[in-house]
């Protein structure tokens, strides 16, 4: 099919590749030589599943920044004006537009990041207009507080539009940790840039066409593509932004850190993890098995991941040999066929990393005991599902998150050592417990340090409930009103009884 020079024809979608900036869509400034910025004008979108080019998408610096930043600025008191109510049709209809795209929403999705273009289909797209809704919903019907009275006089506490929110997003979900952060933040009142993972771009630009069909105002919702340490410092530097959410890793969190300090700019961020899975001598083992087989899910590619197996001495042969049995019949492939259930690795860099995260372990002393390399019947970007054992205490595979297929696991002989285990790396995102009973498995969750804990299942999530990672696993919580609280300005607002006129 013949394209106009900016638009690339993938999964039966029209995809531009240029930023999205006050409802324009506009190349960077270096390309048109205005800019002092030296670096390339474009980059590259490539398919984890084929290495296929996808795009050529723009690249965006200092100049983007500054002109995504000016066109939410100018957008907000207007979208702040609407209420909850006139912002909420637009974000029904958004999410209905969604939810009428989901199919190649996940076909673009999986191109552009390899995840199971069926969990894309089935959990993740619908999961996307869901943010949406649920957060649209929230800011109509559930963000009021009662008034209480302080010796006579009203407390009256409202959430107000605070202004331009920065989000940052990373590859591994892309549009639906985007969305996790957009949805409320617009529902708040707030305008929003967005700048996507550099290595998924794709699927936050077919969603910025979805906003301007949906009737969204010209600069409420903005998305500039490029580097991080580029556009995406450009833009967390800015002093005229109100909010900073970002979704990745412990040191490009302390970097922004840095930047967001200068203006004293309030982040939320939701950084990585090193969640342990703790499985007791009384647990249903098919079960253990069962929760323990889903750390793999997403090619291992999940912030909140339990990838160290606690598993009480009493059980843990058994629980091995079963889980290596199970292990051994997970079928690894092109993430577009049905029954593939651990896709590539988003990148050969990050393959790389995670081969070598194994490679140091075993030299180490860590024992291989399934997987521990590169599936070399595929080719391309393949790393087997892995499970280390005999890993020394405080080494690097037990405290370091790996992002990978790779599992390890440890033995402990009581319910404090498992404790002790479980709590000892700089993260404490999540946390996952196996327990055939529920007073001891309340003593357990007690004393664990994590955001969220499962107990007895996985991933079950609620966006009313508070999520986010203790220690250096982040900073704050989303989810019903703690997404409010952060993209709001909270006030409290205190009336005299009297002082009135008749
Ligand atoms: P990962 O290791 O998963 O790629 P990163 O934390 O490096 O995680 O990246 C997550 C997101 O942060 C990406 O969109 C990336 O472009 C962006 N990013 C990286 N460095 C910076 C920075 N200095 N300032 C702002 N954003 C950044």
């Amino acid at each position: 099919m013949e394209t106009a020079p900016h638009q690339v024809e993938l999964a039966e979608l029209s995809i531009d590749t240029r930023h999205y900036i006050g409802g324009i869509r506009v190349t960077s400034a270096q390309a048109t030589g205005t800019s002092a910025d030296h670096s390339p004008a474009t980059f590259d979108s490539i398919s984890p599943i084929d290495g296929t080019v996808l795009a050529c998408i723009s690249r965006g610096g200092k100049a983007e920044a500054e002109a995504a930043v000016a066109a939410a600025r100018s957008a907000f008191p207007a979208w702040r004006d609407l209420g909850p109510r006139g912002r909420g049709e637009i974000l029904h209809r958004l999410a209905d537009l969604v939810e009428a795209n989901v199919e190649q929403l996940a076909q673009l999705e999986t191109l552009d990041n390899g995840s199971l273009l069926r969990s894309h289909r089935l959990g993740v797209m619908p999961r996307v207009a869901m943010n949406i809704r649920f957060f649209a919903d929230w800011a109509m019907n559930e963000l009021q507080h009662p008034v209480w009275q302080t010796r006579g006089h009203d407390n009256v506490v409202s959430w107000d539009p605070s202004g331009v929110v920065v989000i940052i997003t990373p590859w591994n979900a892309p549009l639906m940790l985007a969305t996790w952060r957009i949805g409320p933040a617009l529902a708040a009142g707030d305008t929003v840039v967005l700048k996507p993972a550099e290595w998924t771009p794709l699927s936050a630009s077919y969603f910025a066409d979805l906003c301007e069909q949906a009737g969204m105002p010209a600069g409420v919702f903005n998305v500039v593509q490029g580097m991080g340490a580029e556009v995406g410092a450009a833009l967390v530097a800015h002093p005229g932004i109100a909010r900073i959410a970002f979704t990745g890793s412990v040191p490009t969190a302390k970097t922004i850190a840095r930047a967001a300090a200068e203006n004293l700019t309030p982040v939320s961020f939701e950084l990585g993890g090193k969640s342990p899975l703790i499985v007791t001598d009384d647990a249903d083992l098919d079960l253990a098995i069962t929760i323990a087989l889903e750390q793999y899910d997403n090619a291992g590619q999940v912030c909140l991941s339990g990838t160290r197996l606690l598993v009480h001495e009493g059980v843990a042969e058994e629980f091995a040999t079963r889980f290596a049995q199970k292990a051994a019949l997970i079928v690894q492939g092109d993430p577009r066929d049905e029954a593939t259930q651990i896709g590539p690795q988003i990148h050969q860099v990050h393959l790389d990393r995670v081969a070598e995260f194994v490679e140091r372990a075993e030299a180490a002393g860590a024992r291989v005991a399934i997987g521990g390399g590169r599936n070399s019947e595929l080719g391309g970007l393949y790393y087997r599902p892995t499970l280390l054992t005999d890993a020394a205490p405080g080494s690097e595979i037990l405290t370091a998150e790996v992002f990978g297929p790779v599992l390890t696991l440890q033995t402990f002989a009581t319910d404090d050592e498992a404790v002790e285990l479980a709590n000892n790396t700089e993260f404490g995102l999540a946390a996952v417990v196996v327990c055939g009973d529920r007073q001891r498995a309340e003593r357990l969750t007690k004393n664990l340090v994590a955001g969220t804990i499962w107990v007895n299942c996985f991933f079950v999530r609620d966006l009313a409930a508070p999520f986010g990672g203790s220690k250096n696993s982040g900073i704050g919580r989303e989810g019903g009103v703690w997404s409010f609280d952060f993209y709001a300005d909270v006030k409290n607002t205190v009336y005299a009884p009297s002082g009135w006129k008749e």
